[in-house]
């Protein structure tokens, strides 16, 4: 790390700069720079998106090499950056999931089908579907509501920004006294319960529960036997795709083409974005952020600083230690990273036929979320096995093949696909590091797939495995985690990253958290980068937003 004193200074003084150019950096960078401030983002990647991007992983194959569908990414950031002038373009799938089953079975939803295909095997859970979706919705609403406001903060003590966090407070208030009784009872069985629970109470047949609790146990390395789950279930419905909600789809060009779209957006507001610019340092002086210290040796000044960068890094690897406040220090390095992800891109010659859906000309399941979990059951055993061993013997796997909609992506007649594999754990056991058992779990992955689709692993051309420490090195994800940290109740809403710490302000004058350490959280929503720009000019440029 070069000491500052060691830096040549770039003579210009910005008024904010961003350490960081995933989605949530762009976004805030493009509101920022729209109101009228001089923006500067330094990227230390040679590509702008952090965890949304479009890459070349095999000559000829391109994918969204991380995050791979989207749903999450909030209307009124599509709308006020233009998104769609700068080129953003999703498509629905044609279903919205597949779920082969080991005897042969499968089940199949999408629109016009979900009821159908449910009554296969209940009819008596076909019936409640509708219902769970409609109770499902109305707490999702709610939820899409806070997205874009930022929490109630904790604050010690009486004084205008007691004032302000208790209208905020009353505000939210105002929200839940929205739900009836009932309602709000569903919203505490969601905050509060596990996914296996309040599944069960709604339905009897496994594939049914199965298929929806795999929301519950995406990025979220748990069991669906344990509380909490639920609401990571709840998290993964509160998007939309075009205007229906609940749906999720694919950008054409890949996630690469949200972020090229948010860069554009950005840029035609006066925001300066430098790739393969790392930061080294946060420069503090009496108790106030004055810019940063870059790997090549310069220093960018700033009136004030925000932070795209998972959390735990910043404060633990960017900040001279002795500027922040112990207690707050103490409580970053506990915070929990380690979402259990490993991801496969794979290059194919052709698509896969399914046992229980023979073909390999592109039908509506190729274009869904196929899941591999049949079970709970399934996805309880392999947490507890990757808790034990590392990974699991028999181990989650979602595979999406964009190229059945999407012709950018792999050359003609072949495929591209994304297998999103949960439940390995952060760290292995017994000191062992992922760099020697990541070929071996990549084969396990592709082997779990070829048992229900014989001749997948055949049809294989290459292949990128990214283990949790490859998330870490290459895209900075602390512990591989795609959120920025656990979404527990804990370090969620209010407490997010920590209590006191909410309303997007670090612990220093002048620094800010925009990216998914803040509420609320990860996936490429485009929230913690909106609601971080508003508390900045609200500092720097009230009245502006
Ligand atoms: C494997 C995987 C699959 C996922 N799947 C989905 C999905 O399908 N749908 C969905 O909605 N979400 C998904 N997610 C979650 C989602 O992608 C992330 O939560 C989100 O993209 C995070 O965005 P961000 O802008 O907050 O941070 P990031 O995208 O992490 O951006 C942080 C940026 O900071 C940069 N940086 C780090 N250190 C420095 C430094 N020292 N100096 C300068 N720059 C630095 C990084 O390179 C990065 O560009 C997935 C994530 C992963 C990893």
């Amino acid at each position: 790390m070069p000491a500052a004193s060691q830096t040549t200074r770039d003579a210009r003084e910005f008024d904010v700069v961003i350490i960081g150019a995933g989605h949530n950096g762009l976004v805030c960078a493009a509101y920022l720079a729209r109101a009228g401030l001089k923006v500067k983002v330094l990227e230390r990647r040679a590509v702008v998106g952090g965890a949304a991007v479009t890459e070349e992983f095999h000559p000829g194959f391109r994918n969204s090499v991380a995050s791979y569908t989207v749903s999450l990414l909030n209307p009124k950031v599509i709308v006020d950056l233009d998104l769609h002038r700068h080129g953003l373009r999703i498509v629905e799938r044609p279903a919205q999931n597949f779920l082969p089953l080991p005897d042969g079975g499968y089940l199949l939803t999408g629109e016009g089908r979900t009821k159908s295909e449910i009554a296969k095997f209940s009819t008596a859970d076909a019936e409640r579907y509708d219902q769970y979706c409609a109770k499902l919705e109305t707490v999702a609403d709610t939820l899409r509501d806070l997205v874009l406001r930022a929490p109630p903060n904790v604050v010690e003590g009486f004084g205008w920004r007691g004032l302000r966090e208790l209208a905020r407070a009353a505000a939210l208030g105002n929200t839940l006294r929205g739900l009836d009784l009932e309602e709000q009872r569903v919203l505490l069985d969601l905050f509060t319960r596990s996914a296996a629970d309040v599944l069960s109470e709604w339905f009897e047949s496994e594939p049914i529960k199965a298929l929806l609790g795999f929301d519950s146990i995406v990025g979220n390395y748990a069991s669906p036997f344990d509380p909490g789950t639920a609401y990571v279930l709840l998290h993964h419905a509160f998007g939309e795709v075009n205007g229906k909600k609940g749906a999720w789809g694919h950008a054409i060009g890949g996630m690469g083409a949200i972020t090229q779209a948010m860069a554009r957006a950005a840029a035609e507001h006066g925001a300066e974005i430098e790739t393969e610019a790392e930061v080294t340092e946060v420069l503090v002086e009496r108790n106030r952020v004055v810019g940063v210290a870059l790997k090549d040796g310069r220093a960018v000044r700033a009136k004030a600083l925000a932070a795209n960068v998972n959390l735990k890094l910043l404060y633990t690897h960017l900040i001279p230690e002795q500027a922040l406040p112990d207690d707050f220090l103490e409580r970053m390095r506990k915070f929990k990273c380690g979402s259990g992800t490993f991801r496969m891109n794979v290059a194919l010659s052709e698509l896969p036929s399914f046992t229980a859906l023979p073909g390999k000309t592109a039908s509506a399941h190729h274009g869904a979320g196929i899941i591999i979990a049949p079970s709970l059951a399934y996805m309880d055993n392999a947490y507890r096995d990757a808790r034990e061993r590392g990974w699991s013997r028999e181990p989650i796997v979602e595979m999406l093949i964009p190229s059945t909609l999407d012709d950018s992506l792999a050359p003609p007649g072949a495929h591209v696909a994304s297998l999103f594999c949960q439940h390995v754990a952060p760290v292995l056991p017994d000191g062992r590091s992922w760099d020697d058992a990541s070929d071996e779990v990549a084969d396990l992955m592709i082997a779990t797939v070829d048992a229900y689709a014989p001749g997948f692993a055949a049809s294989i051309l290459g292949r990128q495995a990214l283990s949790p420490l490859d998330l870490e090195r290459e895209f900075g994800l602390v512990g591989g985690d795609i959120f920025h940290g656990a979404l527990s109740l804990n370090q969620l809403f209010s407490a997010r990253p920590m209590l006191g710490y909410a309303d997007y302000r670090g612990p220093l004058c002048g620094l800010y958290h925009c990216g998914s350490g803040a509420h609320p959280g990860g996936g490429v929503t485009g929230a913690p980068g909106h609601n971080a720009a508003r508390t900045i000019l609200a500092d720097l440029k009230p009245f502006s937003f």
